[in-house]
């Protein structure tokens, strides 16, 4: 009697483990079949690479808004473009590769306005001042105006020289083509679209699609997936 409860017994335990066993099978196979997730997804080695990278570019990493201002001891080594705009000699491979691709690609952009100096900086604030009191604001108002167009001397990013403002070349692509081809494909060469829309609050400037900034592949391809901005960007890692 004792004998044929253990036979029941092991019978029963053998059937379940045989039932579990085809479970985990048939979810194995389930899984490997699944589609892969869209967009840009990372495996668990190209995190730990995107860590390192990031560790090793944080020259590009540097905040400069209205609270952050450009340190005194910022120094930038420039390279100039075709067309006289200069640029952080450690971003031009990046931005003539994206260049490249827009062009082959059928777009066609060129750089507006790379690195300023602060002379430069202070004389665009200055015209942007001119013209509010010419349309008849107090100076006072003029000022406040300007200043949401214009960055205040030591925290322009163009003063970094990692930040372009890119236009179409106006003859074979308009704004909108060259903005919506960056919107897309920026963050492959490094660079991420600084002030979008929807981050005005956060940023405090208004939505600039022209204005780039190099920030590195791997944090430009994070920023892209999540959908932050710079400030958030840095604030999580
Ligand atoms: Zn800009």
């Amino acid at each position: 009697m004792r004998k044929r409860s253990f036979i029941l017994q092991f019978g029963i335990f053998a059937i379940i483990s045989l039932a579990l066993a085809l479970a985990v099978a048939i979810l194995n196979i389930y899984a490997t079949h699944l589609p892969s997730v869209p967009e840009v997804s990372f495996s668990s080695a190209e995190k730990v690479d995107m860590k390192e990278e990031i560790a090793e570019e944080e020259w590009c990493l540097i905040l400069v808004n209205k609270e952050h201002g450009i340190p005194d001891d910022y120094e930038v080594e420039l390279v100039e473009l075709s067309n006289g705009q200069c640029v952080d000699r450690r971003i031009y491979p990046a931005l003539q590769e994206m260049f490249d691709t827009a062009r082959s690609e059928g777009i066609y952009p060129v750089v507006a306005s790379g690195y300023r100096t602060a002379k430069k900086q202070q004389s665009l604030m200055d015209e942007k001042i001119a013209a509010y009191l010419v349309e008849g604001y107090s100076l006072q108002e003029a000022k406040e105006k300007a200043e949401i167009w214009v960055a205040a001397v030591g925290t322009s990013e163009h003063q970094l020289g990692i930040s372009v403002d890119i236009n179409a070349d106006g003859v074979h692509s308009v704004g909108s083509e060259v903005y919506d081809w960056l919107d897309e494909n920026s963050y492959r060469f490094g660079f991420i679209k600084r002030y979008p829309e929807d981050k005005i609050e956060i940023t405090g400037i208004r939505n600039e699609p022209w204005h780039y900034r190099y920030v590195g592949k791997a944090a430009a391809a994070e920023i892209y997936r999540s959908g932050v901005c710079l400030e958030e960007y840095l604030e999580k890692y």
